[in-house]
């Protein structure tokens, strides 16, 4: 599998260290429900068979986190960004912006 580094290009996925979901934000630690939304958080994870968000870090080239767009029954990627860039996306979009894509 090669991977689309925004900032080196396309590389071999084993420069790459898979780092999780990319669409599971961290809980306000300060918010009623805090305890139980950290358990989700932590331990509650989806198993997505299709179009998926996730972090990668690339371990072997530029060191920089990134957010790849892949199937994950197919390995096809449609893309990457930066994860600052995904960040300020997620940010802008809210809640919107992290729905899942179109199988
Ligand atoms: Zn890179």
């Amino acid at each position: 599998m090669r991977l689309p580094c925004p900032l080196c290009g396309e590389r071999d996925s084993g420069e790459f260290v898979y780092r999780g979901d990319a669409t599971v934000v961290r809980p306000d630690p300060g918010a009623p429900g805090a305890r139980g939304a950290f358990h989700e958080f932590v331990h509650l994870r989806d198993n997505p068979a299709g179009w998926h968000k996730e972090h990668w870090y690339h371990e072997g080239g530029c060191r920089s986190w990134i957010v790849v767009e892949r199937n994950t029954l197919t390995h096809e990627v449609r893309g990457a960004v930066t994860a600052a860039a995904h960040t300020l996306a997620r940010s802008a979009g809210g809640a919107k912006a992290e729905q899942e894509p179109e199988a």
